[in-house]
């Protein structure tokens, strides 16, 4: 069988989990946590970054950190995973949804200027496949508007945006709040992980507080104040030393994952180069200020009943390939609350587009199986 995601294993994963059991401090903020977050400040460029047990409760610290409160308005593209817009909905927010560009599954940035009202409090960004959003026109509105801006850059490590000057920044570096996820699914993980990047400096102390239970207890462990205490609102959000130990020798690893990746990533492109030409289905597009990180490979097909018709070919096979995502605008939990608007372009996504395998360990003839059945039956 040939899986849609098998989590990649660097064989240092045990040796560092062993350490931190030696050094006798397992739960979080220890050794191994503090040696992630700055290997990962380094990589994004971020001026704080903090270890969370996952992409959805870093953006749970996001929603908090932004005050979201019943009556505002968030902006969230329809096409992602539930947990962009779940954390807002919790704070009690309005999901507006946003629909997707015609030429990639993210956020259209040209008609969310039409969505703001007095209510809208953040934008929500996703950069889908971890190719990046056009984030000069994004942080414009905000700054226009006095929006908060969410990066929700779950699949977004190692991906850049490029700007007109051409500088690359990091993805989740840009907005105020960037929110990434280390889940076995993504390029980098600990089994269920994430991080929150906190580009705002000035949202740095608060960050640290709600991450801790409300408590000033980061600030005392560095000896800043003599004791500690219940002082905001907050949850449990931070990794056991365990989990980061873990992520520590896939962070070490990243570069080395990262080549796996594309390699497989450009056989995929290569081979089915031919039937994008004769446009029998289309291939991702990479837009000129974004950077590729390998995260997905996927085509859009023609019609829903095509790319049926090429899963259950695929399956005969024992291929797992999978489509996402159901667009959260017509979700059994948010339709009724949806204000009605079509989003043509979600809607498309949702019905066409089709992941295909992607792992390092991925073999090129496996890549060639998957290639020839799609090109049978097209
Ligand atoms: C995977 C993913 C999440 C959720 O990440 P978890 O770490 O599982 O919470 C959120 N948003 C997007 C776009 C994702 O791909």
């Amino acid at each position: 069988m040939i899986p849609y995601n098998k989590p990649y294993i660097t064989g240092n994963e045990k040796k560092y989990i062993d350490q931190a059991v030696k050094l006798g401090k397992l739960s979080g903020n220890g050794h191994f946590t503090q040696l992630c977050q700055s290997y990962l400040e380094k990589i994004t460029g971020s001026n704080k970054t903090l270890l969370t047990t996952s992409c959805t409760d870093a953006l749970e610290m996001a929603a908090i950190l932004c005050n979201i409160q019943p009556g505002d308005e968030v902006i969230v593209p329809s096409y992602t995973f539930v947990s962009s817009a779940l954390a807002f909905v919790r704070q009690g927010a309005k999901i507006v949804f946003a629909d997707s560009r015609t030429d990639h599954p993210g956020i259209d940035e040209s008609k969310i200027e039409e969505l703001i009202n007095p209510r809208t409090k953040a934008i929500v960004v996703v950069h889908y496949a971890g190719i990046s959003c056009n984030m000069d026109l994004i942080m414009k509105l905000a700054d226009i508007y006095s929006l908060y801006v969410i990066e929700d850059a779950a699949q977004g490590i190692d991906s850049y945006y490029i700007n007109k000057q051409g500088t690359k920044k990091h993805l989740g570096s840009i907005g105020h709040l960037g929110c990434f996820s280390f889940h076995e699914t993504k390029n980098i993980h600990c089994g269920e992980g994430g991080m929150l990047a906190i580009n705002d400096p000035s949202m740095i102390k608060r960050a640290e507080i709600i991450w801790e239970k409300g408590t000033n207890r980061a600030e005392f462990f560095r000896g800043e104040i003599n004791k500690y205490g219940w002082v905001d609102t907050g949850s449990s959000f931070l990794p056991s030393e365990i989990l980061s130990a873990f992520l520590f020798a896939q962070l070490e690893n990243l570069d080395d994952i990262q080549r796996k990746r594309r390699e497989n990533w450009q056989h995929y492109y290569d081979n089915l180069t031919l039937l994008s030409n004769l446009n029998q289905l289309k291939l991702p597009f990479i837009p000129e200020y974004a950077t590729n990180n390998a995260h997905m490979f996927y085509i859009i097909c023609n019609s829903l009943s095509q790319r049926d018709h090429i899963i259950a070919s695929l399956r005969k096979h024992s291929v797992m390939a999978v489509f996402h995502y159901q667009s959260l605008h017509k979700s059994e939990y948010y339709k009724n609350k949806h204000d009605g608007r079509i989003l043509e372009q979600t809607d498309r996504y949702s019905e066409c587009l089709l992941r295909l395998p992607l792992y390092p360990d991925l073999k090129e003839k496996d890549i060639i199986l998957i290639t020839d059945i799609i090109k049978t039956i097209i």
